[in-house]
């Protein structure tokens, strides 16, 4: 009889603690700012963009590939809130994936259908979305900035990530063999540093590294000359921009929006870190006049939870209202 109670006892305790669990898991969720998270969020998709581009089958649930152009490919992943796209850029010697999304899907095994040659990853910066399949590649290359090796070198535990695979954070199943129990990103070790006008060689094609802090610290971009476009990761995609994390420099993103205006003539679209792999470059002029202005204390925002959304035609800007001057 004392054994049984005591099992009792053991089964009550073990259902308070999931419950316990349960309920900080959706309090997580609540957290999250409507203006940052809209409900049903996905009932928007797909975005017009994606019937003008040419979608390639690749037989993979998790992801949708679609190619720009000769030898560039965008790798989207729809179903989950961030909806990250990576790149892969094929040269005639060697290829790099820029980004490597939430590592929610088998990012390797897409690259490996498109791309025969050498494959590297270069991070356009180092947040989460962008570094979760880092690990299935050996060759990794990121900025020379302390806080991107940091994030890369301590990678992300189950808890923190749990957040992006619960709620309304998706609205499909995630892909077979995935567990969400145990996931995590693993740490890596960038095995290349690139600076402020490195060149990457791709053979007959290749990628200038261009710095764009300000999203943060370690935040580039990456301009394909040749064919006139530039990979932005999360310096413009056009969503709302996240100018609010702790990481932000909100004068740094404009200087280095500015930086990006003035060599607006080598470029004509905008491949971005989300939402839209193909955007006009004719933005840029425009996302840099939208942060002077809210700096000089534009006052049509709405505001939740001390972050603020400004509206703009395109894209829209999140800051924290404690950044703005009064
Ligand atoms: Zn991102």
């Amino acid at each position: 009889m004392r054994q049984v109670r005591k099992s009792w006892g053991l089964i009550l305790a073990l259902l308070v603690l999931i419950s316990c669990v349960t309920e900080k898991k959706q309090s997580d969720t609540e957290k999250t700012s409507e203006l940052i998270q809209p409900q049903k969020w996905w009932e928007k998709l797909p975005r017009p963009v994606y019937t003008t581009l040419e979608k390639v089958e690749i037989g993979q649930e998790w992801f949708e590939v679609y190619k720009l152009f000769e030898a560039t490919y965008a790798i989207y992943e729809p179903y989950q809130f961030e909806e990250a796209i990576s790149y892969l850029v094929i040269g005639n010697d060697k290829a790099v994936v820029i980004d490597t999304g939430t590592g929610i899907g088998d990012l390797k095994q897409v690259v490996s259908k498109l791309n025969s040659h050498p494959v590297s990853v270069v991070n356009t910066h180092g947040h989460w979305d962008h570094i979760g399949n880092n690990h299935q590649f050996k060759e990794i290359a990121c900025y020379n900035d302390s806080a991107c090796l940091d994030r890369l070198r301590s990678g992300m535990n189950n808890d923190s990530l749990q957040r992006s695979v619960t709620g309304d954070s998706l609205w499909k199943p995630l892909p077979e063999g995935f567990d969400p129990a145990t996931w995590e990103i693993p740490p890596v070790t960038p095995t290349a540093l690139l600076e402020e006008g490195d060149t990457i060689e791709l053979g007959r094609r290749s990628l200038e590294v261009i710095h764009t802090p300000g999203h943060s610290p370690g935040s580039m971009c990456l301009l394909d000359k040749k064919n006139r476009i530039l990979f932005t990761g999360d310096t413009f995609f056009p969503g709302p921009l996240y100018a609010y994390p702790e990481d932000v420099d909100i004068k740094d993103y404009l200087a280095s929006i500015d930086k990006l205006e003035e060599r607006l003539n080598e470029y004509d679209h905008l491949c971005s870190g989300h939402n839209d792999p193909w955007v006009k470059s004719e933005v840029i002029p425009r996302v840099a006049a939208a942060f002077r202005e809210i700096m000089a204390g534009r006052d049509e925002y709405n505001e939740d939870q001390g972050i603020r959304r400004y509206y703009f035609d395109g894209f829209d800007i999140l800051v924290r209202a404690d950044m703005i001057k009064k």
